[in-house]
């Protein structure tokens, strides 16, 4: 899960690393007085989960506090489109950060290297531009270095590394205990990407991250509850984010069969069925154990919030799960929504009888196995 630049420079810097003075804000007004602190030399920045920010016109450096209030004004409530993120995202706030002078921009990098198991920190001398256009145009430009799990990363190290990547001496001094505050602020803060982008070498020799990426584990977020809000900012589709406000596992995938099951493998399985039918997912989505008639109601409510949906397939396999719970939860959403689409349920394991005994007397289509629910499924979506 993204954090906000903001966020993100926070945390990196209760970490020890050197970022760039700011404070975030919704308010122009404010903009401005943020903007004063700084002489109004500042740099004004969208706080939208995306990249490519600054080249979709989110980003933009200021000599005058009017000037950078007048920009705040304009970026929030717009919408920010770039080639990352083509369906854009809406600027709620903005970050005003003291500009800095920049005389070379280098980037650095923490993730994991499933691979080899081991996290690994990339330093490139080619900062500012996106990493993938760096590893495509000059790959030997990127030097990856992996840590230790039982012994970490020791100066030695690191300095060779910074060394083959070309990073200038003069920064070396600064740089080294930087890597180090990254990898421990990974491990400590159950980070899944850190990332700073340009890590910016001023004129007068300071070391500072210019830009800040931070992506936490999800699943930590009871141990990092602060960030409990941002889960919504971060989800990129709304239905998605309507996902995340009612606590349910959903995956928006571009296709027309919306697509309900009990347990990720079995939603899996039913995507991979649908697919062999001919026909295209909408959605990943997992109702999880023991659903009660509400939550089913509210999980077909959502899948059909997918205005592309043709057909929608219910894939149960009851254990905590009762069958005839789901057939409620089903029989209600139908009954409140006006559901113009195909159904086809396959209800199997813990109460299916009653279950299939309740949606005897409905429109909705039954189906024995899983590859007969997902072929009913196209062919009654697509009038196969
Ligand atoms: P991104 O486009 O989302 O990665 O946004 P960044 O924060 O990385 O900003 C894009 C570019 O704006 C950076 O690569 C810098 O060249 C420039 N920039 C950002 N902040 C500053 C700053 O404080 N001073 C200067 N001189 N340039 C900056
Ligand atoms: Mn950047």
């Amino acid at each position: 899960m993204k954090l906000h630049e903001y966020q993100s420079k926070d945390l990196l810097a209760s970490f020890g690393v050197a970022v760039p003075g700011g404070r975030v804000t919704k308010d122009p007004a404010e903009a401005k007085l943020i903007a004063d602190e700084f002489g109004g030399k500042v740099v004004v920045k969208a706080q939208v989960l995306m990249g490519g920010r600054g080249k979709a016109g989110g980003v933009k450096l200021f000599t005058d506090s009017q000037a950078a209030s007048d920009f705040t004004k304009e970026l929030i409530g717009k919408r920010l489109i770039s080639i990352q993120n083509p369906d854009g995202m809406i600027v709620e706030q903005v970050l005003v950060a003291e500009q800095i002078d920049i005389a070379e921009e280098f980037y650095l990098s923490v993730l994991l290297d499933r691979s080899e198991q081991k996290l690994v920190v990339m330093i490139s001398k080619e900062g500012g531009m996106e990493i993938e256009e760096v590893a495509e145009e000059h790959p030997e430009a990127i030097v990856r270095l992996h840590v230790d799990p039982a012994w970490g990363l020791s100066d030695y190290e690191i300095r060779n590394a910074i060394t083959a990547a070309k990073i200038p001496s003069q920064a070396h001094r600064q740089m080294v205990p930087m890597i180090k505050a990254l990898v421990k602020a990974y491990l400590e803060s159950d980070a899944d990407l850190i990332e700073i982008n340009p890590c910016a070498w001023t004129p007068d020799g300071r070391l500072l991250a210019a830009d800040a990426k931070v992506s936490i584990d999800e699943n930590a977020l009871y141990r990092l509850p602060q960030y409990e809000a941002t889960k919504e900012d971060a989800a990129e589709d709304e239905i998605e984010a309507e996902a995340s406000r009612r606590g349910i596992a959903y995956v928006r995938l571009g296709g027309d069969i919306g697509i309900i099951g009990n347990g990720a493998g079995l939603v899996m399985c039913s995507l991979d069925e649908v697919t062999k039918a001919g026909g295209k997912p909408a959605n990943f989505l997992d109702v999880g154990g023991g659903a009660q008639a509400e939550r089913v109601k509210s999980c077909v409510e959502l899948v059909l919030m997918d205005q592309n949906i043709k057909g929608l397939l219910i894939n149960i396999f009851g254990g905590i799960t009762r069958g005839d719970e789901v057939a409620k939860g089903i029989l209600e959403a139908l009954a409140t929504l006006d559901v113009k689409v195909p159904v086809v349920a396959r209800v199997e394991g813990t109460a299916a009888k009653e279950g299939l005994a309740l949606l005897a007397s409905s429109p909705i289509l039954g189906a024995a196995t899983m590859q007969e629910a997902a072929e009913k499924v196209v062919a009654a979506a697509y009038g196969k």
